[in-house]
Parts: C-alpha cells; sequence; structure tokens
C-alpha cells in the first residue's frame, strides 16, 4: 500500500495534488512519500519482533540523505556499498556503529575512512579483502568486528542482473570454502569474527529461494561454532521484492517473511540483521513526466515525455516494466489506446513501455511512473546533458525539494578544457 492516490480525479502524493508539485518545480520530477516509507520500514520492525534485529537498509536503492535521515530517526541502521554510501549516512546523522559496510571491492581508502568513523560491521567478500582490511585494522590499532559473505549457489529467480546468490556471479565465497575462510579470518590480526553475511539478490517475489539460502546460514552457523568461532550476529541481506504491474502476482509481504526467518535461524541464539532496499523505497515513489508530443508512427503511436532513460533507467537496463497512469484520472468508460511511451534520448532503448494503454492525453499532460522510488534517482545520469531531475518530499499537506534541479551553467561549466586547446 502507499499514499499516491486519485482524490476528485487528480493523483496526491499524500495530501498534496501533484499538480501542484509541478508548478513549484516543473516536470520531470521524483517524489517520494513519507508516510510510505515509515509504513515500509515498520513492516519490517513488526515482522522481526522477539527477534533481536537491526532493519539495515540498503541505501543505494535510494540515497538521497532526507529519506536516510527519516528512516534513521526511526532507528533504522543502513547497508552501505561504497566509501560515498558512508560518508552521505554520517552526513545524515547516522552513527557508525549502525551501519554495515558491504560490497565485493571495498577499497583501502574506503576502509579507512569506515575505520576511522566507526563502523558496526565489515561484510567481507573474500580472501584478499580480508588480508586488506586486516592491514588497514592493524595499522590503525583497531580490531573490526566482520563477517564473511557466503555465497549459497541458490538461484533467486529473478533477472539475471540482479541475482547474486549462485556459483557463477561475483558474490561473496563458495559456501563450500567456508570453513577455510573463517579459520583465515580467525587467524588474521584487527578482525573480530562475529557472524555470516547473505544476500542472493533482488527484486525476488518467492520466498522459497530465501528458505533454501537461510537453512544453509543456519547449517553454516552450527559448523562454525563447533570449530570454535563465535557466530552471534546474522545478515540475512535484503531483495524481498514488490509488484511492479497491477496485474502482477504479488510478491511475499515482510510479515511472510519474517515468519520464514524465525522459522530458519530463530532458534540459533542470534542477531539478525536485514538490509531491505526496494522494498522500503520502491513504491515510496512517483517519477512525474508531461506528454511533449504524440507522434504518429507507422501501426504505432508514440508518447513522448520529458522523462527518459537518464531519469528512470530500469526500463532499458532490466527489461522492467513501470506502471504509468495520468495525473489526472481518466474519466469511467473513456477509451484507452495503446502508446509506445518514450523519452527524448537520441537510443531507441529509452522506451519506457510498448503498446500501453493510456486515456487521451495533450502535450502539457502528465503522468506519474509508480514504483519509482527505488533505483530511479540514485542510476540516473546527465547522458544528453540533460540535468539531474528534481527529488521532492512529501508529508501530509506539505512538500520540500530534497534535492534541486541543477542548471544548465553548473553541468556545463563542470568540463576543463585545458589551455592547450
Ligand atoms: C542491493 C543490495 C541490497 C538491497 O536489495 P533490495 O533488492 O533493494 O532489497 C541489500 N544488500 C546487499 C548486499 C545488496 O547488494
Amino acid at each position: 500500500m502507499d499514499y499516491f492516490l486519485y482524490r476528485d480525479g487528480v493523483l496526491h502524493a499524500e495530501d498534496v495534488p501533484l499538480p501542484q508539485i509541478a508548478a513549484g518545480v516543473g516536470t520531470p520530477f521524483y517524489v517520494y512519500s513519507t508516510a510510505t516509507l515509515v509504513r515500509h520500514y515498520r513492516l519490517f520492525k513488526d515482522a522481526l519482533e522477539g527477534l533481536p534485529n537491526l532493519v539495515c537498509y540498503a541505501m543505494k536503492s535510494n540515497s538521497n540523505q532526507a529519506v536516510i535521515k527519516l528512516l534513521a530517526d526511526l532507528g533504522a541502521g543502513m547497508d552501505v556499498v561504497s566509501g560515498g554510501e558512508y560518508l552521505r549516512a554520517r552526513a545524515a546523522g547516522v552513527p557508525g556503529n549502525r551501519i554495515v559496510f558491504s560490497g565485493v571491492g571495498k577499497t583501502r581508502s574506503e576502509m579507512e575512512l569506515a575505520l576511522d568513523g566507526g563502523i558496526r560491521q565489515v561484510n567481507l567478500e573474500s580472501e584478499p579483502e580480508m588480508n586488506m582490511l586486516s592491514r588497514v585494522a592493524t595499522a590503525m590499532g583497531v580490531t573490526v568486528p566482520v563477517t564473511i559473505r557466503v555465497n549459497p549457489n541458490v538461484d533467486a529467480g529473478t533477472h539475471a542482473k540482479i541475482a547474486t546468490g549462485t556459483s557463477g556471479n561475483k558474490f561473496g565465497i563458495p559456501i563450500a570454502r567456508a570453513s577455510a575462510a573463517y579459520a583465515l579470518a580467525a587467524s588474521l590480526p584487527g578482525l573480530e569474527v562475529i557472524g555470516i553475511d547473505v544476500h542472493i539478490g533482488s527484486q525476488l517475489t518467492e520466498l522459497a529461494p530465501f528458505e533454501v539460502a537461510y537453512g544453509k546460514v543456519a547449517d553454516l552457523t552450527r559448523t562454525l561454532r563447533a570449530e570454535g568461532h563465535r557466530i552471534e550476529r546474522l545478515d540475512l541481506g535484503g531483495g524481498l521484492g514488490i509488484p511492479y504491474a497491477h496485474l502482477n502476482k504479488t510478491p511475499p509481504v515482510p510479515a511472510e517473511y519474517g515468519a520464514l526467518i524465525k522459522r530458519t535461524v530463530g532458534n540459533l541464539d542470534v542477531e539478525v540483521e536485514v538490509e531491505p532496499g526496494r522494498l522500503i523505497s520502491g513504491n515510496a515513489g512517483l517519477l512525474v513526466a508531461s506528454v511533449i508530443y504524440m507522434k504518429r508512427g507507422e501501426g504505432r503511436d508514440f508518447l513522448i515525455l520529458d522523462a527518459a532513460m537518464n531519469d528512470l533507467i530500469r526500463p532499458a537496463l532490466y527489461d522492467a516494466h513501470h506502471d504509468i497512469i495520468p495525473v489526472m484520472e481518466a474519466p469511467a468508460g473513456v477509451n484507452h489506446q495503446p502508446y509506445d511511451i518514450v523519452g527524448p534520448v537520441c537510443e531507441s532503448g529509452d522506451t519506457f513501455a510498448r503498446g500501453y494503454p493510456m486515456p487521451p492525453l495533450a502535450p502539457g499532460d502528465s503522468v506519474a511512473f509508480r514504483s519509482a522510488g527505488a533505483y530511479g534517482a540514485v542510476m540516473s545520469s546527465e547522458y544528453n546533458t540533460r540535468p539531474l531531475i528534481p527529488e521532492v518530499l512529501v508529508k501530509d499537506d506539505h512538500f520540500a525539494i530534497i534535492r534541486p534541479r541543477p542548471t544548465l551553467d553548473e553541468i556545463i561549466g563542470r568540463d576543463i578544457v585545458p589551455d592547450w586547446l
């Protein structure tokens, strides 16, 4: 459930009519709903009730500091995957002891940043990375809590570009090698082994792969304890999917996911961490765009929008589907016509949807892409010298610009033409 509903025929974000935001910031823009973000975070908290836990929001899904602060104020931890995200979390006021550091290629300077500012744990992904972190920690005279991310070789049944838990991809240490990897980590100075980490992929729409993976983690917990390791924390990753189209079958809800966690690892006397990104931010955001032209093609008509693949790359990158709805609700019974909905970028991949039924629209009319709060703004670029679009946060009947649209002068002014040209 979200807080983007029609009222008197006008799409609102909470109590704010979208045309009011459009008049203030211009289209295209991203808009996020505070109530929806809060609701999604609480779903996870409630689902894990009874287990010691920390919900670490995967910042990479939407890392605007306003979103980070909002969630951190509710008690959320953060899952960061770069030094930049670490500093962003700190800038938004998140204490180091609520930040976990994930990622397959943490550099020496990123490790130094995190150890200097304080970190809850580092999730290690390879033996060379272990050695590097040990060197960094000893040089700084600190001991850092670590888990090892294991790759359980489980097919997450998701798009190949966002599956991470099979042996064919770059993530984690093969679970068969876990004992040796833990022995190495335990022998290295500056590292304190405290748990196990796993993350099998994103946009999972079934619970079965989680069940298999967490079952393997439970077995590994017993094995590693028997080998003398202290396993007191399990980081179970993120990845719970959301429905991108209203016609789709609905993915499992956090309550079912929480019950699965309790069933698989609940009796191990561990603290549990989860790292949801998409499920918290995805349906908490819309991308709002306007029609520039309606163009007749041969056998198909095009709606050309002022938003493009540089603003929302998911359809081009993952063949992702987003529901697209008019900001002014179509009157009941009005005829819908199929359109190819595209942006102005000079690539055929700049297509949001094909043959998509829309009511009659005229240039200047606005549409909203649903489920655009995750992996939208954070993956945007200035391709075609198109400015990054503004982000807006709504709460009740007011809104704030949480990232302004840069001017073209700012963008163009960043280039440096060497004086020998
Ligand atoms: C991407 C990622 C997540 C979040 O995935 P979602 O599908 O957005 O929930 C969590 N943990 C790690 C390590 C990730 O790489």
